[in-house]
């Protein structure tokens, strides 16, 4: 396929508004494309595969100079910037500049030999890629002086912008991925499933003409290959609660994501972005290389962690994935953890499609090492839940993460089975006008204390109960404060008298008809008490109103 007859049909996707149109102008251009896969890459603007980290390293100076090249010897490069400036698009200031004179015959005649072709600009763009280290610069512009130099203003436009990662023609990922389906007939969920564990847009598209649906599902994860990480959102505790019957917490690191791929022999470590940063991290390396005897693709977190183990902020980790030299000083001053949350393939077998819980037993048993496995704990029970979240603040760590116990890892995906908890929103401080005595143990201590607010007559209204976020240590100390203010007492229930304000922090406040105040706070937590205020000084029913609002 020539790239003039390629850059004329970007030219036309481009200049279509409706979404299902282009679907079909592009479903049109799979079926016309020889070399498919990459008029695919190109069509999303990218010479290799997602899991290829390889970059053209084109800056925009380079560029600019080889258009400048190109257009005659009276243009430079500050030329083609003043027109940048003026367009804000490089391929409107490469289709600027008359190009057809430096055109070889084959502008003249179609389909002449001469014609730039889709495979040769490709294997041209991926030599220029391979070129690094002294006089790569030179070779760089060379090659795009010449790729430019075969260019007509429609092809220029669309190189320009190619070797800029700034195609931007209108065409997402989805709708490639639903223009493949419909191009070829396959199922969009197999179209789908086959981008995840292949993330190689032009390797799906050829398989889905080659061999239909059949070859789709024949597609799986390949060590050494890597995939999209699976992403969380936001969302609360009752969120997690109110949709599945257990939640799976685990805490949540605050490094850089990292996923492993053991190929039995060698164990090689991608970034998110699929940068190969398996030299930076040898430490993870040795750890990985003991611990695994079978080929597997793990993902987990890399954390910094200072001389007592503490964790680091995540830049440190940063730090550590761009070091090219000097690792080994680097490993000195920067010491590394990797948690591992989960597990893709194992052994030969694709894990995605099973339960969050069977990934991480057989986590857990190929790895066999409490340093590297991160701990998952299945809990329905908001307290238990809250400690957990303690115990990850308490070591440092930035919060938990709450999962689906029975959900598939989703590559790319950032579905709802995974959450990140929601920080907590502004503080209120509550008076406390109840407690209860705990049970056994507890059974001298007052717990589960009854929050109130001002009403604004100078009385108080109920908002909810407190009982987590709280140590034993605590309790202690919160019984000898509030027990000189007990009023009445029913059985193991207290009435006292308002006088100790709390901090307390939650997630959200809905409205509720079972307290006093018509408002209830989510997922409430202990934050400490307020000596310095006074009941009088706690918030009022209004403030929770607004918040709420
Ligand atoms: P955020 O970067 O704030 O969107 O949070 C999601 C990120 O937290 C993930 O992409 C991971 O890099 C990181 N993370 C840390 N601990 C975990 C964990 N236990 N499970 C999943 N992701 C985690």
């Amino acid at each position: 396929m020539e790239f003039r007859i390629l850059a004329g049909r970007f030219a036309e996707i481009e200049a279509t508004d409706a979404d299902l149109e282009i679907q079909d102008e592009v479903a049109d251009l799979f079926r016309d494309a020889s070399e498919l896969s990459t008029v695919v890459r190109f069509l999303l603007g990218r010479v290799f595969p997602a899991h290829d980290s390889r970059t053209l390293d084109v800056g925009p100076q380079l560029c600019h100079e080889a258009i400048a090249r190109v257009a005659g010897p009276n243009v430079s490069a500050a030329d083609v910037e003043d027109r940048l400036a003026e367009h804000g698009d490089v391929g409107e200031v490469a289709a600027s500049y008359d190009l057809g004179g430096q055109q070889g015959l084959g502008a003249f005649t179609d389909g002449d030999s001469d014609a730039l072709t889709v495979a040769e600009l490709d294997a041209t763009l991926r030599e220029l890629a391979a070129a690094s280290g002294d006089g790569s610069r030179e070779t760089k512009l060379d090659l795009l002086f010449g790729l430019f130099n075969r260019c007509d203003t429609v092809q220029a436009r669309y190189l320009s912008r190619l070797v800029l990662s700034e195609l931007r023609i209108g065409v997402g990922e989805g709708t490639v991925r639903d223009a493949i389906a419909d191009a070829f007939d396959a199922p969009v969920a197999s179209v789908e499933r086959a981008l995840q564990v292949s993330n190689d847009y032009g390797l799906v598209a050829e398989r889905t003409r080659d061999g239909g649906a059949a070859a789709l599902d024949e597609m799986t994860l390949e060590v050494g290959r890597p995939v999209q990480v699976m992403l969380a959102q936001t969302g609360t505790v009752t969120d997690a609660l109110d949709d599945w019957p257990e939640v799976a917490v685990e805490w949540k690191f605050d490094g850089a994501r990292v996923q492993a791929h053991y190929d039995g022999d060698e164990v090689r470590l991608f970034s998110r972005n699929m940068e190969d940063v398996t030299a930076p991290l040898p430490e993870v390396v040795d750890a990985l290389s003991a611990a695994l005897d079978a080929p597997a693709i793990l993902d987990g977190e890399v954390v910094a962690v200072d001389e007592s183990g503490d964790p680091r902020p995540f830049q440190a980790v940063l730090r550590r994935f761009r070091r090219k030299h000097d690792v080994a000083k680097a490993r000195e001053n920067v010491k590394l953890e990797f948690h591992v949350f989960d597990c893709l393939h194992a052994d030969g077998e694709d894990l995605l499609e099973r339960p969050l819980v069977g990934r991480h037993d057989r986590l857990a048993a190929l790895l066999e090492s409490e340093e590297l496995v991160s701990r998952l704990r299945l809990s329905d029970e908001p307290e238990e839940i809250a400690s957990i979240e303690q115990q990850a603040l308490d070591a440092g760590h930035e919060g938990i993460m709450l999962k689906n116990p029975e959900s598939a890892y989703t590559p790319g995906n950032r579905g709802q089975n995974w959450l990140k908890r929601k920080p907590d929103v502004e503080t209120l401080d509550c008076v406390v006008t109840g407690a209860e005595w705990g049970e056994g143990r507890r059974a001298n201590l007052l717990g589960t204390f009854e929050l109130s607010v001002r009403d604004g007559d100078g009385g108080f209204e109920s908002i909810g109960k407190v009982a987590t976020g709280i140590t034993d240590e605590e309790l202690e100390e919160l019984t000898d404060l509030l027990e000189p203010h007990v009023r009445t007492e029913t059985g193991t229930a207290v009435d006292i008298e308002p006088a100790v304000v709390f901090e307390v922090g939650y997630e959200e406040i809905q409205s509720s008809p079972t307290y006093g105040s018509g408002y209830a706070l989510r997922f409430p937590r202990f934050l400490g008490v307020r000596d310095d205020k006074n009941p009088g000084d706690a918030d009022s029913r209004e403030r929770v109103e607004r918040l709420h609002s």
